[in-house]
């Protein structure tokens, strides 16, 4: 599942050649993805200039000059790739495809369909259910060890399920609490409400270094994720405990100590003998 460092690769791949481009033809092969499309969308779409992009979360937003924000999120296996031109006729899953003024086209592609594409005024965005409870962005200066703190005390669940929790931080998944926390030296297993002070400082610094580094390796390429370009992530050759159970982690002499284990439903990874 895309999280924020591929969300983030795929933006800065589509920014520069969609900024002040515009939509000429859209085609829309389905009525939904994980929720219906809006109402009229190709002729809502059709003719708008793009003049911001951005990221939130993990959704891409992209404003257009009528003040309404086209609002795409990749869901469990979505691809947003931009071609030059069309190089090859649409595929089964080939949901979506914006052709701009330049002869580029944005292609949405979603095989289990958990992607999402809508169409929010912008003036709206500020109470939008998916925006408005979000926690701060991970790599913004508004994310700091005591804000961390305050928003895991009274906390009693693991801090791993924790820091998934959208509303804590966002943009974080799976993976890269995964890697975050070993990167911390903490165990997953530990009460979200423990990690403050020094612990907090290690948390933060390791889940601002982790998604860094992802995005300049162009996101985890585990299934479906592709860059905006097509090409893949390679971030995956770093990973140091997800989806390595029984293999060393770099770091210590643990010798196959990375252990799966399940929370919340969701599988975790992490060294045993290096996180407390
Ligand atoms: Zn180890």
């Amino acid at each position: 599942m895309p999280e924020l460092p591929e969300v983030e690769t795929v933006l800065r791949g589509l920014a520069p050649r969609l900024l002040g481009r515009r939509f000429v033809h859209v085609v829309q092969r389905r009525p939904d993805l994980r929720t219906r499309l809006p109402r009229d969308f190709v002729r809502r779409v059709e003719g708008r200039r793009i003049d911001g992009a951005e990221r939130r979360a993990k959704y891409i937003l992209l404003r257009f000059d009528d003040g309404n924000v086209l609002v795409l999120h990749l869901g469990m296996s979505g691809r947003l790739v931009l071609l030059p031109r069309l190089n090859s006729p649409p595929g089964p899953h080939d949901h979506v495809e914006f052709t701009t003024d330049e002869g580029a086209i944005l292609r949405f592609t979603d095989p289990r369909r958990f992607g999402l594409i809508d169409l929010v005024s912008a003036a709206d965005l500020g109470d939008d259910k998916r925006f408005n409870g979000l926690g701060p962005e991970p790599l913004s200066s508004a994310f700091t060890p005591e804000v961390l703190a305050a928003a895991l005390a009274g906390r009693t669940g693991p801090i791993k399920t924790v820091l998934i929790d959208q509303r804590v931080v966002a943009g974080l998944g799976n993976i890269y609490a995964c890697e975050a926390l070993f990167h911390a030296g903490l165990s997953p297993r530990r009460r979200a409400r423990t990690v403050r002070g020094d612990h907090a400082h290690r948390l933060v610094a390791a889940i601002k270094d982790v998604l860094s580094k992802a995005i300049v390796a162009g996101g985890s390429s585990a299934r479906d994720y592709v860059q905006a370009s097509g090409e893949l992530g390679w971030f995956q050759h770093y990973w140091a405990v997800y989806d390595r159970e029984g293999k060393p982690c770099p770091g210590c002499d643990c010798r196959g100590a990375v252990k799966r284990i399940v929370q919340g439903g969701r599988s975790t990874f992490y060294c045993t003998k290096r996180q407390r």
